[in-house]
């Protein structure tokens, strides 16, 4: 049996919300791979219960007792994804350490893979979606966007349709504890870290049992997390239209001072409230925009200040 002092090769670290039908096929068919292989390395499975309010964590105590290398990491309640991965993280371990899902859509057939490069010398080794199979447009199309803009207005390079789904080395993972920025987006803190990093392609499964975690607005909230942990571009942006609006308005001025000083007369597209309304709105417009950007940076401010922890475990169990 595993006790705290074994040395642990792998970690797989699973983040879980409401997945209890789930919980036993992941494990048996981790196990199953990480057993088969041929210098089957010692590892742990570390199940993190992020505040499920169904029979998750009946489901994951039913594994401790079924088997070996489980641990069993309870949160106080639901911290959402990131936050729950980041206690996996921090709990494990492992020489190279897992991050998968729990619904299944992570195939831990490509666990293996990802220790043989992790073993040819390199630090990541991510899985990138060839295809995803059992998702509609909507999530498709949103979910490209996303990785577009994310590209667009950051400057470190977060690789295209990968997710959390990676294998990283052990120093890779006392980086990621060394960052406890609290708006977290793994992997572009991964990509951020450097070091060695390769990609490996695979087909996303759909999901097992239950239902998507991330509806539209816990989508929409963790693209903002992800510009904004990662691009200060938002906010130069304001100051570049404040610049274009001045410039064009200042050019405006030396028109109309130009035909009033040489009598032409007021230009009929000068005159009138048409022209003043479209100006107050457009800039009223602008500005609140401005304000908004401010307020999305302010408010992490706020909560990175405060300090708090990340998340609370209230009890870890081993097998
Ligand atoms: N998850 C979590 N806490 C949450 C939401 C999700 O731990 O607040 C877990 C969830 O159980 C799953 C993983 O994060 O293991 C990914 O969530 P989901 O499958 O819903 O996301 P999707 O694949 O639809 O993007
Ligand atoms: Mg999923």
């Amino acid at each position: 049996m595993a006790t705290s002092a074994t040395p642990v090769t792998l970690s797989v670290v699973v983040p879980l919300y409401n997945e209890e039908a789930n919980v036993a096929p992941l494990v048996e068919r981790v196990a199953g791979i990480l057993e088969a292989l041929p210098e089957h390395p010692s590892y742990e499975v570390i199940l993190v219960n992020d505040g499920s309010t169904d029979g998750t964590a009946q489901s994951i105590r039913a594994e401790l007792e079924r088997r070996p290398h489980v641990v069993f990491v309870n949160l106080s309640r639901n911290f959402g994804h990131q936050l729950a991965a980041t206690a996996g993280l921090d709990v494990s371990r492992g020489e190279a350490i897992v991050l998968m899902d729990g619904d299944l859509q992570d195939p831990p057939e490509l666990i293996p893979e990802f220790i043989e490069r992790w073993r040819a010398g390199y630090d990541v080794v991510y899985a990138v979606r060839r295809s995803r199979k059992g998702e509609s447009a909507f999530k498709l199309a949103t979910a490209r966007a996303f990785y577009r803009i994310i590209r667009l207005l950051t400057n470190v390079s977060i690789p295209m349709d990968a997710g959390d789904f990676r294998l990283m080395s052990r120093r890779i993972v006392e980086v990621l504890k060394r960052s406890r920025e609290r708006h977290r987006f793994l992997r572009g803190m991964v990509s951020w870290a450097g070091f060695a990093q390769t990609a490996v392609e695979y087909d996303r499964d759909e999901r097992r049992y239950g239902s998507s975690k991330y509806p539209l607005s816990k989508m929409l909230k963790f693209a903002i997390d992800g510009v904004t942990s990662f691009s200060d571009v938002p906010l130069r942006f304001a100051s570049y239209l404040g610049f274009t609006v001045s410039t064009v308005a200042f050019l405006y001025a030396i028109i109309i001072i130009f035909f009033r000083l040489f009598h032409l007369g007021i230009p009929e597209y000068t005159r009138g409230w048409a022209s003043t309304m479209v100006a107050i709105l457009f800039l009223g417009g602008v500005q609140l925009i401005g304000i908004g950007i401010l307020g999305e940076y302010i408010g992490r401010i706020y909560d990175e200040v405060k300090a708090r922890p990340l998340y609370l475990i209230s009890d870890i169990e081993r097998s």
